[in-house]
Order: C-alpha cells, then structure tokens, then sequence
C-alpha cells in the first residue's frame, strides 16, 4: 500500500511516523515553500503523549518543552478559583508537555526524515484535486510558489491533514462554509519572562466578554538565567475579526486596554504583554462537525476533519490520536476503503463531540460560572461562589468528553490517571 499525505504540519507528519511503523509506505506533501518553525505555544494532553511515547519521540519533545504541572483559574482581580494538577502530577502515566509549535513540529520533521528519508517530504506542493478510479487516487499539485502544475501523483490511498482552510475537505464537501467565527478574537504572544507561580503552571484569567488571558510557559532557562519562553493568549467579545492566518502580526493597542489593570502580586500582565517578541492575531473558528470523512480512497485527519475551538487544548491531541487509529485500522483491513469507514467510525463521532464540548463547556467554563454568578465583582470567599465539588465536575466534564477519564466514550481508548497527586 501507499499513501499520500497532503500537509506535513503536527497531523500529517505524525501519520508519517505511525505508518513508518506499521511499514506502509508514504510520502507528505507540504504547501509552505519550506518547513519554517511557526506558531506559537501548543499544548500536547496525557492521551497524545502516550502516542508520542509509542512512536519513541517523547524524549525529544521532553527536551525542548515544559513539562506541565497544574492547571489555575482566577478571576480578572488576579483571586485564585481553583487549582488542580496536570499530566503526570494527576496520575497519568505520560506527561502534559506545553511547547512551541514550530519546536514539536521540528521534532516530528526530524524523526520522519531519519526514519523514512529526506525523500518523504516535499515541499512547495499545494494540493489542488484529487480523482479517484478502481486503482486508488490520483492526487494533482501546484507550485505553491508560481502556481504551476506539478507532476500529478498517484497512490492506494490520500490523506487530507491540510488543517483549517483544508483543500481535501472542500473537495469531498464543496457546500461545506467557510470557518464560523465564534465571536472571539485572540491575540497570541511569547515573552521571555520568570517562571510564574510553579514555573510550569497553565493559568486561565478574567472571562471573554471583558477580556481572558491563557498563560503557560513553553521552555525552560531560554536566557541562562532561568527566565522561561512564556506563552500567553488574550481573548475578548468583538464582532472584529479577519480571516485566520496563522501569521498574521497582531497590533497591541487593540487588545491591552482589557488588561491594563491587571497588576496581580504573582504577576504583571501589562507587562507581560508588552514585553512580547511576537504578537500575533486570530480569530477563534471552528466548523460544524461533518457527516463523514472519507469517499473511496480519500479521507480526512486533524483540523481538517474537525476543526475546533482552542479552550481545550485539544487540537494538537486529537490529531495525533486519528494518525494512530488510521495507521492501525490500516493495518488491519485489507481493503483501504473498509480501512477508511473504520477509522472514520472510531474516530468521527468522537471528535464531533470534542468539538461541541469545546464550544459548550470547555475546561474555561469555570470561569464562565465564577464571572456570572458574582457579576463580575471580587468575591470575599470562593466557596461561597461556587464549591469545590462544581468546580471537579466541570473539569470533569470536559476531560471525559476529550477522552482523558475512566468514563469517556470508547474508555478502552481513554487515558486515566492512576491516582490523584
Ligand atoms: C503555520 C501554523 C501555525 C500554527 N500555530 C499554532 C499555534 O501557535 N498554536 C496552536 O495551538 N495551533 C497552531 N496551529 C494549528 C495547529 O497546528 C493545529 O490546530 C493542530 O496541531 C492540528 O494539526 P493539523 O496537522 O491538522 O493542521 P496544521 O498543523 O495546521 O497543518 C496543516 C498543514 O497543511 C499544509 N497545507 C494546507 N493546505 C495545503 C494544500 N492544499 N496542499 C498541501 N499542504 C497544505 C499547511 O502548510 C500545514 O503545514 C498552527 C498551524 C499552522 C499551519
């Protein structure tokens, strides 16, 4: 068999690396005219961890990542709601690791081109169809660059890991919209700055409508010193937005007027934000789950298939989760098409309710609950706000949807915590 991934971002180079090992021969096809380590930080959960672990590139991630101890919600008064502990300091047998998007992209690059060959990755090629006969699928390329056709490639099987604005989704659903904006902005940053609070700990702060920070380190000591990469998202109400491009420069002066006063004894954000190397703008999109994923011998992985909010830090999981459940339902079906619908039953459904939960009550709706029920005001006490025990079932909640507790859906595939730190 063969297969032709179109998109060599987190997705697409792990189907690489997953089918490397069950021997299925592959090559990546990549837009971007080089393989430049964008982005900012991104976050990895205990259950894609264990498939990093299984594909032996966990230490390599553990190298240029934190390892992230706790999870902390305050208000936009700098009170702290509620605390509980993360990845391996949970239970979990492998660890949550917060780094920078370009840094765990580098790492899969550099384990898919030691184990299949620099000839697996080709870059500068934008897919732009795909047709299908008896034989497989034969996919049709573009310079990225000039826009010039290149030699159409044919192959059993194709894979669209080609993200958000996805080319091989429009093409098996041409009625499908474009991504719906969910009425929030987010602009995205990295500070070197001192460790905050443990020094790898994920802060959520204040609520969307008058302004939420998202705040974790992504490496450690970056200056000798001890001062950590600090990522940091702020996220505000507005019906202004533009379309997502992953590099678009964001401008400060839009967004720090709903931080300004936000000078907390464990940290200054102002500052924070203002001290920034790189301040990026982006929507927060996602689209409709989809009915089905795959015709024939084409299907769908990652955003592609599922685009979601970022609340969950989900994104990133659980497209490495459908690299792994395509590579094994590929090796144990004989016919890729009987492969593609029991991928596609694993894992839709699944995803689809990712997707849901991450709109409706992602782990932030503790925030949510915390800023309606004292109407935005410093409360005296938490407990008399909201008690611990709402406070683990909205947690809870989440992780079960996402596939991070004993009762998920599909619990044989989820991860659970062996005991709580
Ligand atoms: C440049 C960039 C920066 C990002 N930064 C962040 C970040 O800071 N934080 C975060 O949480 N998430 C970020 N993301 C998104 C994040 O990587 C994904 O949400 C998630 O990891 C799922 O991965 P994916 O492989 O499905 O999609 P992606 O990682 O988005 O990868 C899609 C890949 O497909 C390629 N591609 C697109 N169209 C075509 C085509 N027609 N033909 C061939 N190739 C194509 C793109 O060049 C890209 O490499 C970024 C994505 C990109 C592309």
């Amino acid at each position: 068999m063969n297969v032709i991934i179109v998109g060599g971002g987190i997705g697409g180079l792990t189907l690489a690396l997953f089918l490397q090992r069950a021997r299925i021969a592959c090559r990546v096809y990549d837009g971007a005219p080089q393989m430049l380590p964008l982005g900012v930080g991104i976050n990895i959960l205990p259950h894609a961890s264990k498939a990093f672990a299984e594909l032996g590139i966990d230490a390599a991630l553990a190298r240029v990542s934190v390892l992230t101890q706790e999870a902390v919600f305050f208000n936009r008064f700098g009170q702290r709601i509620y605390r509980e502990p993360l990845g391996r300091y949970a239970g979990y047998e492998h660890p949550q690791f917060s780094v920078h998007r370009g840094e765990l992209q580098r790492v899969l690059l550099d384990a898919v081109v030691e184990r299949l060959g620099t000839d697996a990755i080709v870059t500068g090629c934008r897919c732009v169809a795909i047709e299908q006969d008896q034989s497989g699928a034969v996919a049709q390329f573009q310079n990225s660059v000039t826009g010039e056709p290149l030699p159409a490639q044919r192959a059993d099987l194709v894979v669209g890991c080609d993200g958000l604005h996805s080319t091989v989704r429009k093409l098996l659903h041409p009625g499908d919209g474009p991504p719906l904006y969910s009425g929030v902005n987010m602009w995205r940053g990295v500070t070197v700055w001192p460790p905050i609070l443990s020094g790898a700990s994920m802060i959520r702060a204040g609520w969307l409508k008058t302004g939420k920070m998202v705040i974790y380190p992504i490496r450690d000591n970056v200056d000798g010193g001890g001062r950590q990469l600090v990522n940091w998202v702020a996220e505000l109400e507005t019906p202004r937005h533009a379309l997502r491009d992953w590099n678009r420069p964001g401008n400060i002066d839009d967004f720090i007027g709903a931080f300004e006063t936000w000078h907390f004894d464990w940290l200054d954000v102002p500052q924070l934000i203002r001290k920034a190397e790189t301040i990026l703008e982006f929507p927060m999109v996602d689209q409709d789950p989809l009915p089905w994923w795959s015709r024939g011998c084409v299907t769908l992985l990652g955003d592609a298939a599922h685009p979601m909010y970022p609340r969950g830090s989900n994104g990133a999981g659980q497209a490495i989760l459908d690299a792994r459940a395509l590579a094994e339902a590929l090796c144990s079906h004989p016919s890729p098409a009987d492969a593609l619908k029991s991928y596609e039953a694993e894992r839709l459904p699944f995803t689809a309710e990712v997707v849901r939960m991450s709109r409706r009550n992602p782990p932030d709706a503790i925030l949510r609950e915390v800023f309606e029920r004292t109407g935005d005001k410093p409360f005296a006490r938490v407990e008399d706000v909201i008690s611990e025990d709402e406070l683990v079932a909205l947690s809870e909640g989440y992780k079960r949807v996402a596939g991070l507790d004993r009762k998920s859906p599909g619990a044989a595939r989820a991860e659970i915590p062996s005991q709580r730190s």
